[in-house]
């Protein structure tokens, strides 16, 4: 009896141990780094396509945007466009000022609109910070020493005079880098040093300038799982816009693409909590999908979004395995994020250590796409691979890669292309977000 019971129950329990396939094994596994070089692949075709960028407010934004929602509606998904208005600006060509043949050294300030004028530059009066000191400015292309008030505010004040152009004399040896703010002027402005405003004073001249600086409309791209309690929602976003400069294919085509392939897989699995998938537009400007979206969402529906998870770099050539630092246990700038947001990190860190993988924090600074969200108290965490910043010697002894060097030398620059990515960064990481993404879809990470 005895060794029948046995054999029983020696037959009983391979089959009880039998592991049943644990959705986030599941998941991960199908989570392919290929998959998610070719939505990159994709996103790279398209800036081919549209003058090498897909910054918001271009088609190439436009074209990235319908290809993430064409791929989630075919797995599926009901995809929401949400538009937006946002202050768009680029400088098609260098400013160009002429004195007779002397060409003189200027910068636009941003959010000029484009126009060449023919005109005397004329001084104004003091720093021409109120209406009386543009007093005769009509016609003339007004001339202003720089202080005391914004650009704005001076640049308002000559085209409310009938200037034709404003000129800003730095009071520095150089041209400095300014902003208007927001389109809608009228008129060119731009900046000069300071030895340049007594050379073209009372005299005629002539200003250029080339931009395209308008409101325009863009779009964040969301979709939602088939399923799960709305009142414990899991939203994951990365920004789908690049900068004008270039393709952005690490940045931030690699979160976006990591993100997509989650997606993707994870339409099959029917979640406990709500999963909601975002991508951002105008992150580049200044976070301002996000901003919007969290600007739409009700107060009382801050509670029912259990976590953010945000993906901004991925995929850095000279890469570590950042994680937000959401307990601020680094001790380094920002403090810490609300609270889940360390339990939230303590599970990215948990992923790496379960493949044997070294990581380290990066700063809560609030300075990509959860900072609205941790702004209104909502627990969030993700993952960085670098950017401008360079390596440390501590850090190349841990990642690999090279010291002394940024940890991406095409951050925001037109070769951030296709070539611009380490591919093991890529895979590892999307596999990361598949693993946080499935976890939570059937536990929430808890608030304390
Ligand atoms: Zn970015």
């Amino acid at each position: 009896m005895r060794c029948h019971l046995l054999a029983a129950a020696a037959a009983i329990v391979p089959l009880v141990s039998v592991p049943t396939p644990d959705p986030v094994d599941l998941v991960v596994d199908q989570v392919r780094g290929a998959a998610v070089k070719a939505h990159l692949a994709a996103f790279q075709r398209i800036a081919d396509q549209y003058g090498d960028t897909r910054a918001s407010g271009t088609p190439g934004y436009d074209a990235s945007a319908s290809y993430v929602a064409s791929r989630l509606r075919a797995a599926g998904y009901q995809v929401r466009e949400q538009a937006f208005t946002f202050p768009f600006y680029r400088e098609i060509e260098k400013p160009v000022l002429r004195r007779g043949r002397a060409s003189h050294l200027v910068k636009t300030l941003e959010y000029s609109p484009s126009s060449e004028v023919r005109a005397k530059a004329r001084p104004v009066g003091a720093n021409g910070c109120v209406a009386a000191d543009y007093r005769g400015a009509q016609g003339s292309i007004a001339l202003v020493q720089r202080g005391e008030c914004s650009f704005r505010v001076k640049a308002d004040l000559a085209q409310a005079a009938g200037a034709v152009g404003v000129i800003v004399v730095n009071t520095a040896a150089d041209a400095p880098d300014g902003t208007l703010s927001k389109p809608g002027l009228r008129i060119p402005v731009v900046a000069v040093g300071q030895t340049t405003g007594p050379k073209i004073s009372g005299k005629q001249v002539r200003l250029r300038v080339r931009t395209e600086s308008e409101d325009r409309v863009t779009r964040n791209v969301i979709a939602d799982s088939p399923g799960g309690r709305a009142d414990r929602t899991i939203v994951l976003g990365a920004h789908l816009d690049s900068v004008i400069a270039g393709p952005g294919i690490n940045d931030n085509g690699s979160g976006s693409a990591g993100l997509l392939e989650v997606a993707l897989r994870m339409h099959a699995v029917r979640p406990a909590n709500k999963l909601r998938f975002a991508w951002w537009g105008a992150e580049e400007l200044g976070l301002l999908g996000s901003t919007h979206y969290v600007s739409q969402l009700p107060p009382d529906q801050y509670r029912t979004i259990a976590a953010y998870l945000n993906f901004d770099m991925i995929a850095s050539t000279n890469f570590t395995y950042g994680i937000y630092d959401g307990d601020d246990s680094d001790a380094v700038g920002a403090g810490p994020g609300p609270a889940g947001s360390a339990q939230i990190e303590k599970d990215f860190e948990g992923f790496f250590r379960s493949r044997r993988l070294p990581f380290v924090g990066t700063d809560f600074s609030g300075r990509s796409d959860y900072g609205p969200f941790i702004k209104v108290g909502i627990p969030a965490g993700g993952l960085f691979t670098g950017a401008e910043g360079l390596k440390t010697a501590a850090e190349a002894e841990k990642f690999g890669g090279t010291a002394g060097q940024p940890f991406d030398s095409c951050y925001h620059k037109a070769c951030d292309n296709i070539t611009n990515l380490n591919d093991t960064a890529l895979d590892v990481n999307s596999d990361a977000i598949a693993t946080l993404a499935a976890t939570y879809a059937f536990k929430a990470p808890s608030r304390n």
